[in-house]
């Protein structure tokens, strides 16, 4: 449990005490190993409708998004990497402008709390990175990852939903790179591709970090390159950002592309 002073002009000491005392969700790590928690104060059915979300298969209530109060009793002081909305896109434009303003000042609220402890690390992932290039602005993300996903340089809507195409996603991410905040494009689940086009895409983004990973949903099948197509693709990654495996594909990874001479 943690509590935190906060300014209120309507109380008659001008402040107020905040209590967090409901606990995060730790990270499962099939993912991210280094996310060590996830937080999601947005909750219902994203509004992107991937088909292959994996979320598809957990939410039993289709229901539109919301704001759940209690969210904000977490304590974000339990997280060292915090990955913020794994279950719905922050900045989808279905979600309020107000919502995603109280979620970032949350997250802000907490690392101001605790200078001497250093910071905690956010991880924002959006399929919309132009939305969260209006809040590029605010203070949580100069401890932040601003990431996006780009499963090819082909646009697949059977698989995608209703997101952007991936090309639409890169120029935002080129201006939140400029901003000097930390990008990374994840390439999950990773879908078949023209290798000079979807390296122009990722180049584009100027990303620190690309992580590769493969469709964990298995009740669907997407359509996957092939294993030497992404042995050619790392190795121009390499040449210009860090290339990362995701834990969900490592064992393919390992099995079908580290192989390949
Ligand atoms: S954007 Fe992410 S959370 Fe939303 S439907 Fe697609 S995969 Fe699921």
């Amino acid at each position: 449990m943690k509590t935190i002073l906060v300014e209120d002009p309507m109380s008659e000491s001008g402040y107020k005490e905040m209590v967090f005392d409901l606990p995060l969700n730790r990270a499962s790590g099939n993912m991210y190993k280094w996310v060590s928690h996830t937080w999601n104060p947005v909750k219902g059915i994203c509004p992107h409708g991937c088909q292959y979300c994996n979320m598809n298969n957990l939410l039993l209530d289709k229901y539109k998004p919301i704001l759940v109060d209690d969210e904000f009793r977490r304590n974000l002081d339990e997280a060292k990497v915090l990955f913020v909305g794994d279950s719905i896109d922050l900045f989808s434009e279905a979600v309020p402008m107000g919502w995603i303003m109280k979620v970032l000042d949350h997250c802000t609220m907490f690392n101001d709390e605790r200078p001497e402890k250093g910071h905690i690390s956010f991880l924002f992932m959006s399929k919309n990175p132009a939305g969260m290039l209006k809040y590029a602005a605010h203070r949580v993300f100069k401890h932040a990852i601003a990431a996006t996903t780009i499963e090819s340089n082909r646009h697949y809507p059977e698989y995608m939903g209703n997101t952007h195409k991936p090309e639409e996603r890169v120029e935002p991410m080129a201006k939140l790179s400029e901003m000097g905040i930390y990008t990374m494009v994840s390439l999950e689940p990773l879908m078949d591709f023209d290798l000079e086009e979807l390296v122009d895409l990722i180049k584009r983004c100027e990303p620190k970090r690309v992580v590769i990973g493969k469709n964990s949903n298995r009740q669907i099948s997407v359509p996957e390159p092939p294993a030497e197509k992404v042995k050619l693709l790392c190795a121009e990654l390499g040449k210009f950002t860090k290339v990362f495996v995701m834990e969900n594909a490592r064992e393919w990874y390992d099995k079908n592309i580290a192989t390949i001479s």
